[in-house]
């Protein structure tokens, strides 16, 4: 009889999202989740069903299948709120695991389940029992910092940098690549506030060094 509860045993597509999921999931919530199930075999299922664990009806495996490792069930990995909704932390886990492509929830007394049910969600347990499996699940990719903001001309200038950046173009200190704007500045400074503090910074040290010199 098997019923694992090993990420690994899923198909690899699946795990690796699996793995990102918990992850997000931590970091959302702020609580860690374990998991209860992931394949199981026929033998477990009819066990699970004689058990009242899982509908009369579900006595074959499906998505949870060690042929197909489809889904996995989470808990909250913390005693005696393991299967607590009151904060809604099961929402907010549904709601990344839609987010990633998953399938949740199959049924509102069934909050811990996810699945991979192919690029529109709809693959049915029948599709499952005659050995059709949808496509790979496509690694999800986390959401990065939105890019960084980066001036090319002097308009485009924060007002607190203005006159500065224009100096350094005066001086020919700051020359660019040699694309410039209607009045010969450089239209294509690629500065950032970083890039902007960190120059104006070294030109106060640099007035510094010089009156010390004095
Ligand atoms: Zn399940």
């Amino acid at each position: 009889m098997i019923n694992s509860t090993k990420i690994e045993d899923l198909r690899p597509d699946v795990a690796a999202n699996c793995r990102i999921f918990l992850e997000l999931c931590k970091q959302e919530t702020g609580f860690p989740l374990g998991i209860s199930s992931t394949v199981r075999d026929d033998e477990w299922q009819r066990y699970a069903v004689s058990q009242g664990w899982a509908p009369k009806t579900a006595t074959v495996p499906t998505f949870h299948s060690i042929k197909a490792g489809l889904a996995f069930d989470i808990f909250r990995n913390v005693k005696g709120r393991e299967w607590d909704n009151s904060d809604k932390f099961f929402d907010k886990c549904g709601a990344i695991a839609l987010k990633m492509g998953f399938v949740w929830p199959i049924s509102k007394s069934d909050l811990g389940h996810i699945q991979w049910g192919g690029p529109k969600r709809n693959w049915t347990n029948a599709q499952i029992l005659r050995g059709e499996y949808p496509p790979e699940m496509p690694l999800y990719k986390i959401e990065s910092e939105e890019e960084e903001m980066r001036y090319n001309t002097l308009s485009e200038i924060p007002n607190y940098a203005k006159s500065f950046v224009k100096s350094l173009c005066d001086k020919k200190i700051l020359v660019g690549g040699g694309i410039v704007d209607a009045d010969g500045y450089p239209a294509d400074m690629n500065l950032t506030d970083d890039m902007i503090r960190t120059l104006m910074l070294t030109e106060k040290r640099l007035a510094k060094i010089t009156d010390d010199l004095k």
